[in-house]
């Protein structure tokens, strides 16, 4: 039996929603792959290295072990542990186990504390350029996803007193990343303690910190927002394995919080999924207990490919990239492309055109600018080996050649 299962069928929660823009364009890149199109996928922010031999090794042993069985909701307690010690070591923070939730994916961690927090009605301001998941959980959970968008002057960072204006009675939380995706952008110590002091003096509003990138960050300095001790217990830390350990396919993220806020989501957890993954959680544990040896010699290549992808990119007229601090993604300015057309005649009036051309034409998927709140710009991932990225930007900007 066929039903279409079409508009009234369906929640206006889910109708109302979009899919995420980073994994429909990848989608769109392996739909052309599949026609046998050389097509160079710049579009899905992981990490092009395999995951480190000790940690898949764990993942076997844990599997002789017998680790097959459901875990805690929360995640193993001596996973939890090594986060703990993971934060105090890198981090200098101090949690107790009872404050950390190991979920599927640091996605998970944000739609955990996303629901926990905000009631419907809930302002959440975002700092723009986003990544694009912020606000569609953020209106998942009914709240108003306010964007706050950074000037470019700034590296599109949001400033401590753009913050204190925005504060309205109705701003339940603030939510960001450092190294943000998708611009690459890292707080330093006096932005955030600036930001920190905003926050001490509306001691109701909660502020989720999304560090996934936290070890592919090259200014030497990661800060966590949760360091500074007055606003410790307001703070979400948000963090996990898919990047900085290259195990994106694993599903493993965490975060720590005021107990509270830490068993909420354990309590959702409970309903939504389960603990995560028995051997991912092993795996994990492994990855954490070898240090970030293997982390950092990674985040060496992705400095190495920022600074060619930057050199490609200015060679290319029409894109203004601004140079990022951290992550592995570049995030141009295309403005002065808008507004042309395309050799077939088609109208280049939107970033998302310009993607959807340079993936006809150069045969090269990225991501618009729309879904992480800056319609003028185009997000690349740089994870990608030099050749690759060689190749993708010389069609990029033979491509924009072309534009009439
Ligand atoms: N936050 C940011 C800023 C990200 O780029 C990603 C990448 N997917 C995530 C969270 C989620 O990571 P994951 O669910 O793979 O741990
Ligand atoms: N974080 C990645 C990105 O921004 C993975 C895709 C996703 O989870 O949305 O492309």
């Amino acid at each position: 039996m066929t039903t279409a299962l079409t508009a009234p069928l369906l929640s206006d929660r889910v109708q109302l929603m979009q899919e995420s823009a980073t994994i429909a364009m990848a989608k769109k890149s392996r739909e052309l792959a599949a026609q046998g199109v050389d097509v160079i996928n710049l579009s899905f922010g992981e990490p092009d290295f395999q995951t480190p031999d000790y940690i898949k090794e764990a993942a076997k042993r844990a599997l002789d072990e017998g680790y097959t069985h459901y875990t805690p909701v929360p995640g193993y307690l001596d996973l939890r542990q090594a986060i703990c010690d993971k934060l105090l070591r890198d981090n200098q923070l101090q949690y107790q186990p009872n404050q950390v939730v190991v979920s599927t994916g640091a996605k998970q961690a944000l739609a955990n504390v996303v629901l926990a927090v905000v009631n419907p009605g809930d302002e959440v301001l975002i700092f723009a350029p986003y990544w694009v998941s912020y606000a569609a959980l953020v209106e998942l959970a009914g709240g108003v996803a306010v964007p706050l968008m950074g000037r470019p002057e700034n590296g599109y960072k949001t400033t401590a007193a753009e913050l204190a204006a925005a504060i309205g009675p109705r701003t339940k939380a603030v939510m960001y990343s450092s190294p943000c995706n998708p611009t690459g952008a890292v707080f330093n110590r006096a932005e955030l303690a600036a930001i920190a002091d905003v926050l001490a003096a509306n001691p109701s509003v909660l502020a989720i910190a999304d560090e996934i990138y936290e070890y592919i960050n090259f200014t030497g300095e990661h800060v966590s927002l949760a360091q500074f001790a007055e606003v410790k217990d307001q703070v979400i830390t948000v963090n996990g394995f898919s990047k900085g350990y290259a195990m994106t396919g694993w599903r493993l993220g965490y975060l720590a919080a005021h107990p509270a806020i830490a068993a909420a989501c354990d309590k959702l957890q409970s309903q939504f999924t389960s603990g995560t993954c028995s051997i991912a959680q092993r795996a994990g544990l492994a990855a954490l207990q070898g240090g970030r040896a293997t982390a950092d010699e990674m985040a060496d290549a992705y400095r190495r490919r920022r600074d060619l992808v930057l050199t490609l990119a200015a060679d290319i007229p029409g894109l203004v990239t601004p140079r990022p601090d951290g992550a592995f993604y570049i995030f141009p300015d295309v403005s002065a492309l808008l507004g042309r057309r395309a050799p077939d005649g088609s109208a280049i009036d939107t970033s998302a055109d310009l993607a959807l051309y340079l993936l006809r034409d150069a045969h090269v998927a990225c991501v618009s600018g729309d879904a992480f709140g800056a319609p003028y710009c185009l997000r690349f991932s740089t994870a990608a080996s030099d050749e690759k990225l060689t190749e993708a930007f010389g069609r990029i900007k033979a491509s924009l050649g072309r534009l009439g």
